[in-house]
């Protein structure tokens, strides 16, 4: 949460830092910010709503040293003031993360009689390095981190080094880009992966200065570290063609391509396979962890494994998990899933999992992302950048990736060529799904007036229950949940009138028509329903919109399944006047507790 970008070089500041943070406002939009060096000071400009505001009010700044944000509020009200960079005597800075014990800084400077002029936590952090600040930044800025409690990326401004930006890091992810005379700073290397693919990851409790040249790094009591330089693979996912307005809708629409490139780098990367059969036979107990749309996955991957193995598989939410005392040891394997790899509650899961002793597999689709550092093995998901806040093709490639696994250790080293083909077929079968477009536009016309909506299914149909609702209610704001099919007469049928929609998914031969007869208790008490199914002898099911999906198989009908949901989100959203990219209150990669 929360986009940094900072730059030194040849370019105007201005130009390069709008940009970015236009490429990273899917980290947060609720305002925006920036400082320039105009040459002789730190100029500021910062702005309520979105990054096209600031851009308006930053017209015309000059200067090519400079730091911006967009922020996701968590402390103090979206505002103007509390928008960032925020000041303080010679210094602006941009902050990620939450420190934690600000009250205590604050309470502390106040003392010795400094005035405070936001809400912020961040705002705390400035004004203890200006206090510390005795000529030399890096070493107030080390005294002041030293004090602060919590997760923090900064970029630091000082009007005494015009020609430099500082960074530090704990927890927040950061990365500087080394471009030829100039540099960049950012949350994500998106922000600035046009102009270099050079790219330096900060570790935690690492300070630096950036100038042109490049980068100087520190540990946090100022000994000078080594860094490794990679080569960034950004392709050009993160922008929008002239024909598509939307993000989300764009990134549906790339789900066959993604589940292409997934399979096929799983099954061509003979290293990562060995390293999974060595992990696996060294555990014997699967916890799978993370949060939101990746614990969706988890769910898929858990019914996937007890499918498919002769595995002891547990699924936990990685916030909860990091709050618990886990029954972990050296004989449990955690599989933890984040899009970003910055998920800071699935870190600390991870953290706490590993302090215990047990063995790490991260899925991911960033590879260098922060969650990597403590994996024993990384599964690399080849969605590409995702940016919308709601996850879609990231999800399809997570389940991809548990069915890989679970094929992989099913089959041994080497899976069979009938096997690959049928996996390799999924990405067709997301293209058949796609084509449910113009008919989830049209329920969407039909429903968004509705109140709630309700999701069931069973085993594997229940676990796509919790995807459909849960991208329901982040782009649309119904009121939606996901039941197992047979829990509604446990209470939640006392909901179902005239009113309600339920969604019910039947793609799983043993229980199809179980979930079926948890429909008929729905249309008998008036409930509109539609009913997703790949079973021919199903379509006629009377009281039921039936959406016939293609037939692929048990533990192959994620794609099929979830693609419409997906649409049917996104539709709603759309009919009900929302932008599906910036939902409210939401921000994707959600990098603070
Ligand atoms: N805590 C800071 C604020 O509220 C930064 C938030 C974030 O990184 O999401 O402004």
């Amino acid at each position: 949460m929360c986009g940094i970008v900072g730059y030194i070089g040849k370019r105007k500041a201005v130009d390069v830092i709008i940009d970015g943070l236009k490429i990273l406002e899917y980290r947060g939009y609720d305002s925006a910010g920036l400082s320039v060096f105009d040459g002789k000071k730190i100029v500021t400009v910062k702005k309520k709503g979105f990054v096209g505001e600031l851009e308006k009010n930053a017209e015309g700044l000059q200067g090519f040293c400079g730091i911006g944000h967009t922020r996701w509020a968590t402390h103090g009200a979206p505002s103007d003031s509390n928008s960032h960079p925020h000041l303080s005597g010679k210094f602006a800075l941009v902050h990620n993360g939450i420190i934690e014990n600000f009250d205590d800084i604050k309470r502390q400077l106040k003392e010795k009689g400094k005035r405070f002029l936001t809400d912020t936590d961040s705002e705390a952090a400035v004004r203890l390095i200006d206090d510390m600040y005795e000529g030399d930044v890096l070493k107030a800025v080390c005294g002041a981190v030293k004090k602060m409690k919590g997760s923090f990326a900064f970029a630091i401004l000082c009007k005494d080094f015009p020609d430099k930006v500082f960074v530090v890091k704990k927890q927040s992810p950061l990365v500087v880009g080394l471009g030829e005379g100039e540099c960049f700073v950012a949350s994500d290397c998106m922000a600035f992966s046009k102009y270099t693919d050079k790219a330096v990851y900060l570790k935690d409790n690492e300070v630096g200065v950036v100038d042109k040249d490049g980068l100087s790094l520190f540990d946090f009591n100022l000994n000078k570290k080594n860094f490794r330089t990679e080569k960034t693979d950004i392709g050009d996912d993160y922008r929008l063609s002239e024909n598509c307005s939307s993000f989300m809708y764009k990134e549906i629409f790339e789900s066959p391509k993604a589940l292409q490139y997934t399979a096929a780098d799983f099954f061509a990367d003979t290293a990562t396979q060995k390293q999974v059969i060595d992990i696996f036979s060294k555990h014997d107990k699967v916890i799978m962890l993370g949060c939101g749309t990746a614990y969706n996955a988890c769910l898929v991957g858990k019914n996937v494994f007890e499918k498919m193995l002769d595995v002891d598989c547990e699924t936990e939410l990685a916030s909860e998990f990091r709050y618990k005392n886990p029954k972990v040891n050296s004989n449990t394997l955690v599989i933890a899933v984040s899009q970003s790899g910055e998920t800071a509650d699935t870190i600390a899961a991870v953290k706490l999992a590993k302090a215990k002793g047990a063995g790490i597999a991260v899925i991911t689709n960033v590879r260098h992302s922060s969650l990597t550092r403590f994996a024993d093995v990384v599964l690399h998901t080849k969605a590409g950048a995702e940016v919308a806040v709601a996850a879609t093709k990231s999800y399809l490639t997570q389940t991809l990736m548990f069915l890989l696994v679970a094929t992989l250790l099913r089959e041994g080293s080497k899976v069979s060529e009938e096997i690959k083909k049928q996996i390799l077929k999924l990405p067709q079968t997301a293209e058949q799904a796609l084509k449910f477009d113009a008919l989830m536009q049209k329920y969407a016309k039909k429903h968004c007036q509705k109140q709630s909506v309700f999701f069931i299914g069973r085993g594997m149909d229940y676990a796509l229950a919790a995807e459909g609702t849960l991208k329901l209610k982040e782009v649309s704001y119904i009121h939606s949940e996901g039941f197992a099919a047979g829990e509604l007469k446990h209470g939640t049928l006392a909901l179902i009138d005239k009113n309600a929609l339920v969604i019910a998914i039947a793609t799983q031969r043993n229980v199809a028509e179980k979930t079926v007869n948890a429909l008929h208790e729905v249309t008998a008490r008036g409930g509109k329903v539609i009913l997703l199914t790949c079973f021919e002898k199903l379509k006629d099911t009377k009281g039921a919109e039936v959406i016939l999906l293609p037939q692929t198989g048990g533990l192959l009908m994620t794609a099929p399944a979830i693609i419409p949901l997906q649409l049917f989100a996104y539709h709603m959203s759309v009919e009900r006047g929302i932008n599906p990219d910036k939902p409210r209150n939401l921000a994707k990669s959600v990098t603070v507790e």
